[in-house]
């Protein structure tokens, strides 16, 4: 059987690392940018890429995924702009932009079933989503990250009804199923929403109770790694949303002690 090259690798030499073909004296471990492209589902239907970066100091190591849900276009469109623009400077991030790949062609929320509803996932599966939610999950745990964030979006908005609801997730929460939260989880919201102007934009901490299926509750639970997943409202225009989670995943970074670079102009709201 013809496999696709499993490995894609790409090895950024900053300029003041790089020196034609003289790379005896610049190509020290350590002075350049790693980024790999690595798949989900290689040759299944599911198959996706994700993006594995490497900062030239060593650090933290995030995930951030996207495109778990199909129809929630701002969570895989704020992955893009992060590969496309984020400069690990050190740590290890990893992007997977539309994790469930499928249900993002089709724009839609779930293909066979919900896909987060499936983990912690079965490689022999009929169905693809528990194929994915075990290719996930063994992700993690190879690489024991320190933090998973989940972008997500959702119909109704945050009021302050939402306080006493685990049973909801609502636009414009980062939500947590460990209470009480984290104080990683509130610095970071704290400090995300000096980003924000007041008003409908900010961002709520939020308990969601503990469902055994989903992703975020296995992360925690199975390998007592932080994760949390940020919502926003899918009543506000497309590019604000995108600034939203941008701004959510970013600050997670800081948080966590990644070092890197990101054009504040992509994100900056007005
Ligand atoms: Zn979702």
């Amino acid at each position: 059987m013809i496999r696709k090259i499993l490995y894609t690798t790409v090895l950024i030499f900053s300029a003041y690392t790089y020196a034609g073909s003289d790379t005896s004296s610049y190509s020290t471990a350590g002075n350049y940018t790693f980024i790999r492209q690595d798949y989900f589902g290689l040759n299944d239907e599911y198959e996706t890429p994700f993006f594995v970066f490497k900062g030239s100091k060593p650090g933290p190591v995030m995930i951030l995924d996207g495109g778990i849900h199909g129809d929630e276009i701002a969570s895989y469109m704020a992955c893009d702009s992060i590969v496309k623009y984020i400069n690990l400077k050190s740590g290890t991030l990893i992007v997977i932009p539309r994790t469930n790949i499928l249900a993002c062609k089709q724009n839609t929320r779930q293909v066979n079933f919900d896909f987060n509803h499936a983990f912690p996932g079965d490689l022999k599966a009929e169905q693809f989503e528990y194929r994915l939610a075990y290719e996930f999950m063994w992700l993690v745990d190879s690489v024991k990250p320190d933090i998973i964030i989940n972008l997500h979006e959702a119909r109704t908005k945050w009021t302050p009804k939402a306080l006493t609801d685990p049973e909801k997730a609502y636009g414009q929460i980062i939500i947590s199923c460990i209470q009480p939260f984290e104080e990683l989880l509130v610095r970071s919201v704290d400090n995300m929403n000096k980003k924000i102007p007041e008003g409908d934009f900010t961002f709520h901490t939020h308990y969601y109770s503990y469902r055994e299926y989903s992703s975020l509750d296995n992360f925690v639970s199975k390998f007592n790694i932080k994760s949390y997943t940020v919502e926003t409202y899918r009543g506000f225009a497309v590019e604000d949303r995108v600034k939203l989670q941008l701004i959510a995943s970013l600050q997670f970074m800081k948080e966590i002690g990644l070092e890197f670079t990101f054009p504040e102009e992509i994100y900056k709201l007005q």
